[in-house]
């Protein structure tokens, strides 16, 4: 049984040594009540970077010399448990181990039958709820508005972007190379791409391809690719902000374009979104999300890195956008 810790807290871009790999050879005995879980599928994801800080967040920070937890699909291997039997697939938030014991508080059945084991962590998982619950709750879309997405060819922009055409908007993404920027158009229906590592002149760019204005701005990287939204919103623009991977392994303050003036001046909303908030709302989203995956409007997409000792390399190869689609690492 392999387990990894966090052996340091990062400082800036996290890297493999401040992870620490345990072996340890004794069986684990289960009692009444409890599981034993094989892991199959782990998801890396860019928020994790922020609970390797000793900060307050909304959730509490990794401890160090502990195992790092994400979201798993894992196979009941033994089972004391009266809800879950042997070969059952459970998901839910576990530790980065090969095996574990659980007494499957926090653990939702997942079926292979009706979609891929990945999928529950990518567009049926925390990725598909952000996308759609952030842009419909914040967002508010109206058909015929301008959508603009960061990020947008990963996990999450790349489903906001589909849901935004489902809902017949004119949807723009902004992504870290041209490939991916193809990608958009081609796979996921984007009308419009921007490549954010090839073009000076952003603020123009996105002027450019919207020329309509920008309506709602799903922003997943922050920084100044924000900040060039900003000089392109419509009145009553809606901002929502999910994440700000581009800043995440800053050690100082990032300089800023002051958003006051913009949001006064378009009347417009800036609006921080964490997907724990909106657990009321999980069956309902879930619901149309597999809706428009079975009638073939919504495509899954996902890098699949193979083999547990490559999870914290697959975590840090989010921050230089290895991924098109949601990562996951598969053992
Ligand atoms: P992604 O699959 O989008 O992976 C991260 C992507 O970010 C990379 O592929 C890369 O793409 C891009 N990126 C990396 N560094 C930079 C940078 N410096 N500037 C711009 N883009 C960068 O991850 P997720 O879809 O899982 O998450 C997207 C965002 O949503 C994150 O900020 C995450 O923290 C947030 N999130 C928030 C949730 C919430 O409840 N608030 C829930 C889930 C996610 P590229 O090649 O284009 O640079």
């Amino acid at each position: 049984m392999k387990t990894i810790l966090l052996k340091n807290r990062p400082k800036g871009r996290p890297s493999v040594s401040d992870f620490e790999f345990v072996e340890n050879d004794s069986p684990l005995e289960i009692k009444d009540g409890e599981l034993l879980l094989e892991t199959a599928y782990v998801s890396v994801d860019p928020y994790l970077r922020g609970k390797m800080n000793d900060t307050k967040s909304y959730t509490p920070p990794f401890e160090l010399d502990k195992p790092v937890h994400s979201m798993i699909v894992a196979k009941v291997i033994a089972s004391k448990h009266k809800k879950y039997n042997n070969g059952d697939y459970l998901a839910g938030m576990l530790d980065w181990k090969t095996q574990q014991i659980s007494d499957g508080e926090g653990l939702t059945k997942v079926d292979s039958e009706k979609a891929p084991l990945s999928s529950y962590l990518g567009i049926l998982g925390l990725t598909g709820l952000t996308a759609y619950l952030g842009l419909t709750e914040i967002g508010k879309p109206k058909k015929g508005e301008t959508l603009v997405v960061s990020g947008a060819a990963g996990a999450v922009g790349s489903v906001v972007g589909q849901i935004g055409k489902i809902l017949g908007l004119r949807v723009i993404g902004i992504a870290g190379s041209d490939e991916k920027v193809e990608l958009l158009k081609s796979k996921f229906g984007f009308d419009e791409g921007i490549n954010y590592n090839t073009t000076e002149d952003m603020k123009a760019a996105i002027a450019k391809a919207a020329p309509n204005g920008v309506d709602i701005y799903f922003d997943n990287v922050g920084g100044p690719i924000s900040d060039a939204v900003l000089f392109n919103i419509n009145q009553f623009a809606r901002f929502v902000v999910c994440g700000a991977i581009s800043v995440y392994n800053n050690t100082e303050l990032p300089k800023s374009v002051s958003v006051q003036p913009f949001l006064v001046r378009n009347s417009a909303l800036m609006q921080g979104f964490i997907i724990f908030n909106y657990q009321a709302k999980y069956p309902e989203a879930l619901k149309q999300l597999s809706a428009w995956l079975a009638e073939g409007k919504l495509t899954h997409s996902e890098t699949v890195v193979e083999g547990f000792d490559n999870i914290p390399q697959a975590f840090i190869d989010l921050f230089d956008g290895k991924n098109k689609g949601k990562m996951v690492v598969k053992i």
